[in-house]
């Protein structure tokens, strides 16, 4: 018995040798003032640089480690099943719009996020609340939407002239579902939004799952998986598996120059040393994991550019020394992708559909692919003359609840969704 005890505590021991990746509070030093702002509200305020680290690295008070991860299948939409079933479900093939809706980070609170500072109006324009996406997933989830990767609606083929091209594949779903793509602009937690009622970062809670953590109007630390639109959609997909039926989630489109999920993991350009860098890379270190369990776990990652710049502006030094700082400092954590989220929706060269001008050339030469912007339809368009096809994304926010409740009831009615008493007192068509 003795024996079996020492032997167990062994193992015990052995097992928490790798320790679990601490919760930090975040490290706001190093904003970097030249970056282009966001189509989002912010501020000049600097946040409390106070540093709350958390003493789980003394002896004997280790955090226990997460639970083994449960296993999570991933196939793609583009393979047809063989006999044409799965689990006793059958799949059809779909070669209809594959619609696409993209969210900003949502509001965890309202009363900060609607406080009538001069951030109010602006994420009334460009945010839900949690209660209004919440809504807005149970509503397309009911009106027959499985969710489907991105990267996995196109691919890249040789032409018969032998040049690359892309081809839409046909997907094949569950017999009577449509597909939906869903995208995360700005899933880099900015300072202005942590004092706007956000989620400040994700972290991986004690079952190995990602969750938020964050301040809360008290200013109470809160962890939890239903203030934030990433485990929000985790939580939702274990309690309704049959939304993704090939484990995908969506595809977060993030930016650098502030960091990604929360972590700042940026340089500046001004005053740097070696403390800093130190931070940073500590800040690196602690968002790998997060990123890999996003990554076995649906999620997938795309640019928004390192400093949202616009894409329109025929600069090509800046958008060259941009594109490489993105893949030096989020691309070398996140991993490669083919998928360019236009940063203000503003499309490069101008006119990205009738032309391809320089901007595009050079991105599309560093390996992206698929090129989204944002509009009023679920466009998308096979270009002829470069390997690439570039896509329009609706918009579930405030402007779209308050003004375009027609076009967004295939996915939901705005009368249902929108959560009036919270949002500024501001001009609805619908009422
Ligand atoms: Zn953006």
């Amino acid at each position: 018995m003795r024996r079996l005890i020492c032997l167990l505590l062994t193992l015990l021991l052995l097992l928490c040798g790798c320790a679990a990746p601490a919760s930090q509070a975040p490290d706001t030093s190093g904003d970097d003032q030249n970056a282009d702002t966001a189509n989002l509200p912010e501020t000049d305020e600097p946040l409390n640089p106070e540093e709350s680290e958390k003493s789980e690295d003394a002896e004997g008070e280790k955090a226990p480690d997460p639970a083994p991860p449960e296993f999570y299948e991933i196939r793609s939409p583009a393979e047809e099943p063989e006999g044409g079933s799965v689990d006793g479900v059958t799949y059809a093939p779909w070669d209809g719009i594959v619609e696409h809706l993209f969210f900003h980070p949502v509001v965890a609170y309202p009363e900060l996020a609607f406080d009538g500072d001069g951030d109010a109006n602006g994420i009334d324009d460009y945010m839900v609340t949690v209660d209004e996406y919440n809504k807005i997933l149970q509503s397309v989830y009911d009106k027959g939407y499985v969710l489907v990767d991105i990267a996995d609606v196109w691919s890249e083929t040789a032409g018969e002239d032998g040049q690359p091209k892309m081809v839409r594949n046909t997907l094949y779903l569950p017999e009577g579902k449509k597909p939906l793509i869903i995208s995360f602009d700005d899933t880099n937690y900015y300072p202005y939004m942590l004092e706007n009622g956000f989620a400040y970062k994700l972290i991986i809670g004690e079952d190995g799952k990602i969750w938020s953590w964050g301040i809360d109007p008290d200013g109470n630390e809160v962890v939890s998986r239903d203030l934030d639109a990433i485990p929000i959609l985790d939580k939702f997909v274990e309690e309704h598996p049959d939304f993704s039926p090939f484990g995908a989630k969506g595809c977060l489109s993030l930016t650098g120059y502030e960091g990604i999920l929360g972590y700042r993991t940026q340089t500046t350009t001004t005053g740097w040393d070696d403390a800093k860098e130190a931070a940073r890379q500590k800040e690196r270190e602690a968002v790998k994991p997060i990123v890999e369990e996003l990554r076995r776990t649906g999620w997938t990652f795309g640019s928004h550019t390192w400093g949202h710049i616009r894409l329109g502006s025929g600069n090509m030094p800046k958008i060259q020394a941009d594109t490489e700082r993105w893949f030096d400092e989020v691309g070398s954590l996140v991993g490669e992708t083919t998928i360019l989220f236009y940063p203000h929706g503003e499309r490069p060269d101008g006119n990205d559909w009738k032309n391809t001008g320089p901007a595009f050339q050079y991105l599309q030469s560093k390996g992206f692919r698929v090129f989204a912007s944002v509009g009023i339809e679920s466009f998308s368009y096979i270009k002829k003359d470069i390997c690439a096809v570039i896509c329009d994304r609706l918009h579930p926010d405030g402007t779209t609840l308050r003004h375009s409740r027609d076009r967004y009831l295939q996915f939901y009615d705005a009368k249902d969704i929108m959560d009036v008493n919270v949002r500024p007192q501001r001009e609805i068509d619908w009422m």
